[in-house]
């Protein structure tokens, strides 16, 4: 391993100690802005996930019957040390992920976030009483934990995806056995060092890196004593994830992939319009599942819209997410470039105008130039796949019913944002589309109080709010019999 110290630790999570991997094998973790390595990571294989399965079984009974006030109280010990540790854990993010250390500290404070708010919801695991159709019995209902939980996170958000997750997991009073990508395994390691300095008791929360995802995936999915898989990343992986827990029959909770419409009708507040559509698309560079992929613009307004979009952009400062103002960081891999470079030109190709940006940038060999284009067919490839990239495709439509058909005329169901100024359309277009989330007048939609979550093949089950904790809770009913005199 060459060049920086990181102040983070590079071995696995397991039963509460730092671990060589068994094979004893490393692998290298690099800034995407330099391609300096940064770190060598314990590359874990199936008999480390196997260790780490052991070891979440054997502390779930533990964990499930401790006083809900005391989870409570190691997952706020837990947030107060990720606040307190927000600027060394945004460096370790932003050198291993590429976004602007603002950004990152962000990333970390909305982590947080979820840890204080199922902190507060680790108490609030209310059962209930049912009427009885018979005088002599009562009926109970509780909630107790599902049991050892398996986690497979994103490299966009290492910290926040598996954050709020583990918060809602362990608040329940299950254990949890986490995977984070190869890209960025440190944010998840980081964050188990804060989990053991918290005082979360040994096996509660382990974390496995690895440069071998089906491997080790398929331990996680396949093994009897995992009840429950929640996965955060592409459709087609959440595909073979739940395929593989159907043996054994698990819960599963899936955040999958979008194709986020962002429309703006002709009565919207352009300037506010153009304001959170950059908040929507350029957060990490357009690489989150909520980012705008398809801005729909109503004829009529189009070519002023374009304009304050345009000049917006091209104000944007690309750099390194280290240097001070960057905006706009590398991609995450050669992948992610060449991926957004094809999509352009062959928009390009079938007619598309760029109208700023359109090639990589000189900032290094993972920057693209943020880049709009006009002219846009909802037919081209780049408005039919997640674009994960900072372009912004600007696709022209007529009438309100146009707008939603097209918007609606996708797998994917995350999220969508509209802009306008009338409040039943507002409404009418709210209800109308078929997304888990809907933001009107607003670029950012997500946050722990609320339920964060896709339809369609976007995914199966919500993350915040007080939703967040039914995904890793089950009902048990209890009849009492025999209560007559
Ligand atoms: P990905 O390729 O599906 O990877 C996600 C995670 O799954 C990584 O940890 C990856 O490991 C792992 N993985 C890949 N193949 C696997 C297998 N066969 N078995 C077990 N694990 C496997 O997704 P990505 O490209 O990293 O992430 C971007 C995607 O995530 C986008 O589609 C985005 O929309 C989605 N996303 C959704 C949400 C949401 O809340 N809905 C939030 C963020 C991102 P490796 O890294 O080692 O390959």
């Amino acid at each position: 391993m060459a060049g920086i110290e990181l102040d983070c630790p590079t071995q696995a999570f397991i039963a509460g100690e730092w671990r060589a991997a068994d094979n004893k094998q490393v692998f290298d973790v690099s800034d995407p802005a330099t391609g300096e390595v940064i770190a060598s990571v314990a590359d874990c294989t199936a008999s480390d996930a196997q260790a780490a399965v052991d070891a979440a079984d054997g502390a779930q009974p533990a964990w499930a019957a401790m006083p809900a006030a005391a989870r409570s109280a190691v997952l706020r010990r837990w947030r107060d040390l990720m606040v307190e540790e927000a600027d060394r854990l945004a460096d370790i993010l932003t050198r291993e992920n590429g976004k602007p250390l603002a950004e990152a500290r962000g990333e970390i404070l909305y982590g947080a976030s979820y840890f204080e708010w199922f902190a507060e919801e680790a108490k609030r695991i209310y059962g209930e009483t049912i009427p009885s159709p018979a005088s002599d019995k009562r009926i109970l209902v509780i909630r107790q934990p599902v049991g050892v939980c398996a986690a497979i996170t994103p490299w966009n958000f290492p910290n926040a995806m598996l954050a709020r997750k583990v918060a809602a997991a362990l608040a329940a009073g299950c254990t949890m056995v986490a995977k984070p990508a190869e890209d960025t395994p440190l944010s998840a390691l980081a964050m188990a060092e804060l989990a053991e300095r918290a005082g979360l008791p040994a096996g509660v929360f382990n974390v496995l890196p690895t440069t071998a995802p089906a491997e080790v995936g398929e331990v996680l999915t396949t093994s009897d004593k995992v009840r429950k898989v929640t996965f955060t990343g592409s459709t087609n992986t959440g595909r073979i994830l739940m395929r593989q827990a159907t043996g054994t029959i698990k819960k599963v909770s899936m955040e999958l992939g979008g194709n986020a419409p962002f429309i703006v009708f002709e009565d919207a507040d352009l300037e506010k319009a153009a304001e959170g559509l950059m908040a929507s698309k350029f957060r990490n560079a357009g690489q989150t599942c909520v980012c705008a992929n398809r801005v729909f613009v109503q004829a009529d307004v189009m070519d002023r819209f374009a304009e304050i979009v345009r000049k917006k952009v091209a104000a944007l400062k690309v750099a390194p997410g280290l240097e001070g103002g960057s905006q706009i960081g590398p991609l995450i891999n050669a992948q992610a470039v060449s991926k957004v470079e094809t999509l352009v030109r062959s928009a390009a190709e079938a007619g598309a105008c760029i109208v700023e940006g359109g090639t990589r940038h000189a900032a290094g060999e993972l920057f693209y130039q943020p880049t709009v284009l006009s002219n846009v067919s909802h037919e081209m490839e780049i408005a039919r796949e997640e674009i994960f990239g900072p372009v912004v495709p600007l696709i022209a439509f007529d009438t309100e019913e146009d707008a939603i058909l097209r918007a609606n005329d996708t797998d994917y169901g995350l999220a969508a944002y509209a802009f306008t100024k009338d409040l039943g359309r507002a409404f009418r277009v709210s209800e109308a589309l078929e997304y888990g989330m809907v933001a009107i007048n607003d670029g950012a939609l997500s946050n722990a109080a609320a339920p964060f979550g896709g339809v369609k093949q976007s995914g199966l089950g919500r993350e915040g709010s007080s939703h967040g904790l039914d995904d890793y809770l089950e009902l048990k009913y209890i009849l009492l019999g025999g209560l007559g005199a």
